[in-house]
């Protein structure tokens, strides 16, 4: 019976490494959807940044097209000044050339101001889709990184896998089933008494049956929680998993 509570005992750690594997496994991806929520937020945001250059280009061929216009009116006013007949004609003329020369001068600076706008917006572009080039890369290091863990990890979990089903081979079958359904509803199925006192639920078990684990002869369960119990002292004699002590057999 001692020989099946240590199968159980070593068979739970079995499954406790692989139920703790099997979450780090899970929470990989999850790191990864971050690093993409960051990568989409850049890309958006040098889109957005695109969108506003196109829309500052096309102002400014508008602008051009629209300066053409203009120095074509002051060509047409200053043939109207050539061509004035009286000093009415000439004044008038000659405050529409100075009207149009205006226009064409500040459509002029508009236009440089458009320049140095399309400039400025086309350096910010650069060092953006730089940046976004920088996520990129380190999102596709990271899923590297990821895809590496992740194998090294499922290859862990099939050699635990494979480790545990030989141990639950070993277990009675009805010992094992009692084990399964305890760790289904309560985790921590196999637990140590110490002093009289279940593991599990730190209540006191009965004399009566704290006499009975003390014999190891029989696959007990404790009164209040329902896992499976051990006599923690029954175990100790055991050095082989390096985790009980050094005395002597009982
Ligand atoms: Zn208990």
């Amino acid at each position: 019976m001692r020989d099946q509570l240590k199968r159980l005992e070593d068979l739970q750690r079995h499954d406790a490494k692989i139920q703790e594997l099997e979450n780090a496994l899970k929470a990989i991806p999850a790191k990864l959807v971050a690093t993409q929520n960051d990568l989409a937020r850049v890309e958006a945001l040098l889109t957005s940044e695109r969108g506003q250059l196109t829309e500052t280009e096309r102002y400014y061929t508008e602008q051009k097209n629209q300066l053409g216009t203009d120095e074509d009116q002051v060509s047409g006013a200053k043939h109207k000044l050539s061509q004035a007949k009286n000093s009415k004609e000439y004044m008038a003329a000659q405050r529409e050339t100075e009207a149009r020369r205006e226009s064409v001068a500040s459509r002029e600076a508009e236009i440089a101001k458009l320049v140095e706008a399309i400039d400025a917006k086309k350096k910010v572009l650069e060092e953006r889709a730089a940046s976004v080039q920088q996520v990129r890369d380190s999102m596709a290091k990271d899923r590297e990184i990821a895809d590496a863990r992740m194998a090294e990890i499922q290859a862990k979990i099939a050699e635990l896998r494979g480790e545990r089903d030989k141990l639950a081979s070993e277990v009675k079958p009805d010992v094992l089933k009692r084990y399964s359904g305890i760790r289904i509803r309560r985790g921590l199925a196999v637990v140590g008494v110490k002093s009289g006192t279940c593991r599990g639920c730190n209540m006191n078990i009965p004399p009566q049956l704290y006499i009975v684990l003390q014999r190891g002869t029989s696959i007990e369960t404790c009164p209040s929680c329902h896992r499976i119990i051990y006599w923690e002292d029954l175990m100790k004699d055991d050095t082989k998993d390096g985790e009980a002590s050094a005395k002597s057999p009982a």
